[in-house]
C-alpha cells in the first residue's frame, strides 16, 4: 500500500479528533502531505472515522487526482490542495467544527492571545478568515490570507482550520485551540480577560519551540 505510514498518521489524528470531541459524526477532515512524493493523504468524504483503516484514507496528487484509494476524498479537498500548493512549510491540515472555537467563528471574533498555550501552540491570537461558502474556490485563499504565520485560524460562520509541519502538529494546534477557546469563553462570562503583551507571546513561543518536551 502506498504511503502506509502517512495514511496511518491521518487516521490516528482523525480518531483523536473523535476522542477529544472536536468532531461529531462525519464532520471535519484531516490530510497530510508526503514531502518526498508530494502526494497528499486525506480522509474520505462523509464517513465516520471509527472503523476506518489506513486503506480507507485516499492518496492523491497535488492536483487532486486520486492515486490510490477506493473512496471519494473529502469535500474540502480544494482548500487543502490550495494550502499545500502555496505553503511548502505546511505538511498537515486539520479542519473541525469544534464547539468553542466555532462559537467565536460565528461571531467573526478573533481569539486574542490571553493564554500562554495559545502562544505556544498557535503562535498568538487566532485570526478569522472571511466567510466563504463551503466548497467554494475562495476558501483556500481566504484561509491563507488570514492564517499568516499562525498554526490555526477560524472560518467565519463555519469552524476551524489548523496546520503544521506534519499531521501531529496540526492535531496539537486543533486540540489546544479548542481548549483555549473554552477557557476564553468562560473568562468572558465572568470578566474581561487580559491579553498577553506581544513580548510575552514571543517568549512563550520560543520556549516551546526550543525547550519544551524531550528534544535534545
Ligand atoms: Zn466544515
Amino acid at each position: 500500500m502506498l504511503l502506509h505510514e502517512l495514511r496511518k498518521q491521518v487516521l490516528d489524528a482523525s480518531l483523536n479528533l473523535v476522542k477529544y470531541r472536536l468532531v461529531t459524526l462525519t464532520g471535519g477532515n484531516v490530510s497530510g502531505r508526503d514531502p518526498i512524493t508530494g502526494f497528499i493523504a486525506i480522509t474520505p468524504s462523509g464517513m465516520e472515522y471509527e472503523g476506518l483503516t489506513p486503506e480507507d484514507i485516499v492518496v492523491m496528487d497535488a492536483e487532486g487526482n486520486v492515486v490510490e484509494g477506493k473512496w471519494k476524498p473529502s469535500v474540502d479537498t480544494g482548500f487543502h490542495l490550495h494550502i499545500y500548493k502555496n505553503r511548502r512549510d505546511i505538511n498537515g491540515i486539520i479542519h473541525t467544527h469544534s464547539t468553542f472555537a466555532s462559537c467565536f467563528a460565528s461571531l467573526h471574533e478573533e481569539i486574542p492571545c490571553v493564554l500562554t498555550t495559545l502562544a505556544n501552540e498557535v503562535g498568538g491570537s487566532v485570526p478569522v478568515a472571511r466567510y466563504t461558502p463551503v466548497g467554494a474556490d475562495e476558501m483556500g485563499p481566504a484561509i491563507l490570507e488570514a492564517i499568516g504565520d499562525r498554526r490555526a485560524c477560524l472560518l467565519a460562520n463555519h469552524g476551524v482550520v489548523s496546520v503544521g509541519p506534519d499531521v501531529r502538529h496540526a492535531l496539537v494546534a486543533a486540540v489546544m485551540l479548542e481548549d483555549a477557546a473554552k477557557a476564553y469563553f468562560a473568562a468572558r462570562s465572568i470578566g474581561e480577560p487580559v491579553v498577553l503583551p506581544e513580548s510575552e507571546v514571543q517568549k512563550a513561543r520560543e520556549l516551546f519551540l526550543n525547550q519544551y518536551g524531550q528534544k535534545n
